[in-house]
């Protein structure tokens, strides 16, 4: 069954395999009902214009082809988070009228020092769970505006959310366990990740959202944010991660690996998006 899908780069360097065929898959799923292109520019110092003409050159070069987005207008723009503030705000609003959120004025470091034992350290790029120490009892908020402080979600501690994924099957992530209170404004006074996404696949009524892998505990907590807003979430499928020959997963930064580095290498926008991956590399 087709579903209305979106495509959602970050414009913070160059786009690569792995990107394409996860584009590739939500423009087949889309086809008919609809592929929204959204720039997701909120983190606004590393997002750069020429990498959003260049995304959009390598999507064009592809053949995948979206029926709204920034150069094509239609009824859910503007379709650039940087623009969509006003949106995220009353979602911030509504959150922090159904005492959903909290203000955290807590550091990263004062996370890290309270969810941690003396000695010891966290493995690169994991994430500590926000130490319950640390929350404010719960109750509504007075609040109007978010102000310069982060925001945090009350994670239901113990409750396991459970899905079924399109491609990784059923899906179980354990609030408290897996991931804690986690932030849904940021305290320059941006939208955070998770905040931001749910606004928007809602009001652009996405269907199915694919993405990668690397976002699944991320479900989980978005499938927390529909539920405090009484929205119905729409099916996810997290594709595999691609990696290089050395098992590393593929970044913005591996220039060679990117799509206009296959391009000028030679490769077909069939190779690129069907090729045996050992194929691709030189
Ligand atoms: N903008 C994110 C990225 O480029 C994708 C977020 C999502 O698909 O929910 O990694």
């Amino acid at each position: 069954m087709p579903a209305r899908g979106r495509l959602a780069p970050t414009p913070t360097g160059l786009l690569h395999v792995g990107h394409a065929r996860t584009f590739a898959r939500a423009a087949a799923r889309g086809a008919g009902r609809g592929l929204v292109l959204r720039i997701e520019d909120l983190d606004s110092p590393r997002c750069r214009e020429e990498w959003v003409l260049s995304c959009v050159r390598d999507l064009h070069w592809l053949g995948l082809d979206w029926s709204e987005g920034p150069d094509r207008g239609g009824p859910h723009g503007p379709y650039r988070q940087s623009k969509r503030t006003s949106l995220y705000l009353d979602i911030w609003r509504q959150l922090a009228q159904a005492g959903a959120i909290y203000p955290s004025p807590h550091s990263r470091r004062d996370v890290e020092e309270a969810a941690l034992a003396p000695q010891q350290s966290l493995p690169p790029e994991a994430e500590s769970i926000f130490p319950p120490s640390l929350r404010p009892p719960a109750g509504r908020s007075s609040a109007s505006e978010p102000g310069s402080v982060a925001w945090r979600f009350r994670v239901p501690d113990g409750r396991t959310l459970e899905f079924r994924d399109g491609e990784a099957g059923l899906v179980r992530r354990t609030a408290g366990e897996d991931f804690g209170d986690f932030v849904v404004w940021r305290r320059d006074q941006l939208a955070a990740y998770e905040l931001a996404v749910v606004a928007d696949d809602h009001a652009m009524e996405i269907e199915e959202v694919v993405r990668g892998e690397d976002l699944l505990t991320s479900t989980a907590r978005q499938l927390l944010l529909y539920e405090a807003l009484g929205w119905h979430p729409p099916a996810f499928c997290h594709l595999p991660l691609v990696r290089d020959p050395a098992g590393i997963r593929l970044a913005k930064r591996t220039a060679g690996l990117s799509i206009a580095a296959l391009r000028e290498r030679g490769f077909s926008p069939r190779d690129v998006l069907e090729a045996p991956l050992e194929s691709l590399w030189g």
